[in-house]
């Protein structure tokens, strides 16, 4: 086990207007994701991030991996696990609800609709949303909440102040990954929904892998921006993670350790078996696929490495390697 960090500064912000008291760092879990190939030992990974001080814990139903998160969960305190779905309507939240609370064997505490685009995705899931609200009313659920990769998602979000808490978008120096904008769009979007008391997750700081080799850059940025409350880390070991949360700190690393730390670049991989159905061209919100002849090519500057694309091909030719 990695030791502690001194001089850390993980601490436990309020989230916007719910009563959440989480810490500034949340851990992501798509990097364990069942259909990724990692085999590292991810509950060593969350004993040492709640070691450290954090709580905040972020799957999806299509990460597929709740059994693998409820397990490393077992026996902590004070945590809080937030989970995202495409439900579109009462039916949907209580199945995805059902779902994850099972597989996990405890409580879903922010519940999020995945991948909303804008004012028109979240008028097409209202009858989620608004069904959402009553569960947390009821006290089924803490919080309710948005994921988007789009500025037009964030703004969305200012529409349905009575039913949202929380947005959770992209944010990174180079604005990886925002589909309708820039970096400066997604700031300003961000900071309007602060300022209307919602809670901030930033996620992708590091575009997906892209931005790792300048890991210091992008952990800067990240630090700069106040009106983000929590950051999602989606790293796979520990020494990333204490990598992560020292820069993020502020702290001198040892000497050589950003070279010797460069994570393994991942990238997505279409086997020779892709019949060229088109599926994952249509899925891949980033425009990263490209159908040539019969065959699917990445646009690897322009993939975040968010993995659906692989979650809808039929075959299973795509893979995260
Ligand atoms: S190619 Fe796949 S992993 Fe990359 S951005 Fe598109 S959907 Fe996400
Ligand atoms: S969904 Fe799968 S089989 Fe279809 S084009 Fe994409 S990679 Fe090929």
């Amino acid at each position: 086990m990695v030791e502690a960090i001194e001089g850390s500064a993980i601490r436990k912000v309020r989230l916007g207007k719910s009563d959440l008291l989480v810490s500034n760092i949340a851990l992501g879990t798509l990097p364990f994701a069942s259909y990724r190939d990692n085999k590292n030992n991810f509950s060593e990974l969350v004993s040492y991030a709640y070691s450290l001080g954090i709580n905040l814990f972020d799957t999806a139903e299509i990460y597929d991996n709740y059994k693998l998160l409820g397990e490393s969960l077992r026996g902590l305190d004070d945590i809080f696990v937030i989970t995202k779905s495409y439900a579109v309507d009462e039916k949907d939240v209580d199945r995805s609800l059902l779902k994850a609370k099972r597989l996990m064997s405890r409580d879903v505490d922010i519940f999020m609709l995945h991948e909303q685009e804008s004012i028109l995705t979240m008028k097409g899931h209202l009858k989620a949303l608004e069904y959402m609200y009553k569960l947390k009313e009821k006290g089924d659920i803490k919080a309710v909440g948005i994921s988007t990769h789009r500025v037009s998602g964030v703004r969305g979000a200012l529409t349905f102040l009575e039913l949202i808490d929380i947005v959770m978008a992209i944010v990174n120096y180079a604005g990886l990954g925002i589909y309708d904008g820039d970096r400066d769009e997604m700031e300003s979007a961000l900071l309007d929904c602060y300022n209307a008391n919602l809670g901030i997750i930033g996620m992708k700081i590091f575009g997906g892998g892209h931005l790792t080799r300048a890991i210091d850059r992008a952990i800067g940025y990240a630090r700069s921006l106040s009106f983000v409350h929590t950051f999602l880390l989606g790293v796979e070991t520990v020494e990333e993670l204490k990598l992560d949360i020292s820069l993020f700190s502020g702290l001198q690393v040892e000497e050589g350790l950003l070279e010797s730390s460069k994570r393994k670049t991942r990238r997505i991989e279409i086997e020779p078996w892709c019949t060229g159905c088109g599926i994952c061209v249509d899925r891949c919100g980033q425009g990263a696929l490209i159908l040539v002849n019969g065959k699917v090519e990445v646009a690897f500057d322009r993939c975040v490495l968010c993995s659906y694309c692989a979650q809808v091909c039929p075959d299973f030719s795509i893979r995260v390697v």
